[in-house]
């Protein structure tokens, strides 16, 4: 691995390894490896570490430990919960989802209509918001379950989770949140969320990778979806990813008091980059709400420019910030949750994402205000859609967009091609 100097604004995408965490999850890499469901005293030590792990992320959520299931990943998390609601209630083929979900949502919802059923993929507003009373009208007698973010990934705008899920509540519906880029940034109680199911993710929060969590609510009716041994109370197969479990535990409570004391830190410098940005960038804008967000997302449109461009003359000064979900990195369309919030495709081709975390300093976003602009500058001034570049002003900007975005479309299509055939 390279250990260069590097500026990390990627915090939505995943985050590095507390030290805290790493060193809560060794010994049970070199000595509590024992199978915490076997019989013998090594084993009933591991699997009391499981179990305070399992009470840690529960405080997190404020939750009863007994309501927590541990998961492989958030993917697995949300897919788990549609798929018991629609086991649960046979008669119940109908799923209402919103379009600017994560694609663990968006690709499942795509699978299960494969399947048969029936998705609602509610639409939002230009700033990402959504229309409750439109989630009103969509929910139907054979509706299994809502299930909406409780912020987006891409610009960290806030779904009224409560609203929704008292709505579902009132309606006999079973409500889902995916709330996997929001612990330690805000304050999270199931209760007065009042949802049935909840997802996260521990890389999300300074743990690694691979370990994710599904809240249940208790007396919620739970079919497993990965069927095999006991483990969980009967409610997920497999045997126990021990050491990611324990680190998982460690960084829920970290994620608790960085709540309390990182977050405010947090949104200032993100602040700071914004109104930088804004000031000494022309035309550039923010997508979604600004007061209603995460406090650690700014998700910029550069007008005139390629977000993939931008990010590649970032990354050669040590710069790492992304143009949305990781999960849709190399893939020529533009992001579906910006085309939901009604941009062009060209716009949205220019927006990049910048995602702060507790490791961020002063100093990093001096450096990324530092080197953005002349970036900027630079791919402008070469661009063939900057109406005010001097080789453009005689020749149809709007016909060279319109061909820039035709050439787009067919080497999409030509990549969509070759996933189907590899
Ligand atoms: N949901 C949201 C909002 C996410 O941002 C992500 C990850 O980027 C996921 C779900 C998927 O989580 P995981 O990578 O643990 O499967």
């Amino acid at each position: 691995m390279s250990q260069d100097r590097f500026y990390y604004f990627d915090n939505n995408a995943t985050t590095r390894v507390a030290p805290e965490v790493a060193d809560a999850m060794i010994p049970f890499l070199r000595d509590g490896w024992a199978n915490p469901s076997s019989a013998y005293r090594i084993a009933n030590e591991v699997h009391k570490a499981v179990e305070n792990a399992r009470a840690q992320a529960a405080t997190l959520i404020k939750a009863d430990p007994k309501e927590v299931i541990f998961t492989s990943c958030g993917t697995e998390s949300n897919n788990a919960a549609i798929h018991s609601a629609l086991v649960t209630q046979p008669g119940k083929r109908h799923v209402i989802t919103t379009s600017v979900e994560h694609s663990a949502n968006i690709n499942y919802a795509e699978f299960l209509r494969r399947q048969g059923y029936e998705v609602t993929l509610l639409p939002v507003e230009s700033d990402g918001s959504l229309d409750i009373h439109l989630l009103e009208k969509s929910i139907r007698p054979d509706t299994a379950i809502v299930s909406a973010m409780l912020a987006n990934n891409e610009t960290g705008v806030l779904f009224p989770i409560e609203e929704i899920a008292a709505l579902c509540r009132s309606k006999g519906v079973l409500c889902h949140t995916d709330a996997v880029q929001t612990p330690g940034k805000l304050d999270l109680d199931v209760k007065s969320l009042g949802v049935d199911f909840l997802s996260l993710s521990a890389h999300k929060i300074y743990a690694p990778k691979g370990i994710g969590l599904l809240y249940v609510k208790r007396r919620t009716r739970f079919q497993p979806y990965v069927i095999g041994g006991h483990q969980e109370r009967g409610r997920r197969g497999g045997t126990e990813n021990v050491p990611h479990i324990i680190g998982f535990g460690k960084a829920a409570e970290l994620a608790c008091h960085h709540f309390k004391s990182e977050y405010a830190r947090v949104r200032k410098l993100r602040d700071r980059l914004e109104q930088e940005i804004l000031r000494q960038i022309p035309n550039t804008f923010v997508n979604g709400d600004r007061e209603n967000r995460l406090p650690n997302t700014s998700n910029i449109a550069f007008e005139f420019v390629e977000a993939e461009a931008v990010l590649m003359l970032l990354d050669q000064v040590g710069i790492c910030a992304s143009s949305g979900s990781a999960c849709t990195t190399g893939s020529l369309d533009p992001s579906h949750v910006l085309m939901a919030m009604g941009l062009t495709p060209m716009r949205a081709r220019g927006c990049v994402r910048f995602s702060l975390g507790i490791y961020n300093t002063d100093e990093d976003v001096d450096y990324l205000i530092r080197h953005l602009p002349p970036i900027i500058q630079k791919l402008r001034d070469i661009s063939p859609l900057n109406p005010s570049h001097p080789d453009n002003q005689n020749y149809d900007v709007e016909s060279a967009r319109a061909k820039h975005e035709q050439d787009l479309a067919e080497a999409a299509r030509k990549q969509d091609e070759q996933a189907i055939s590899a």
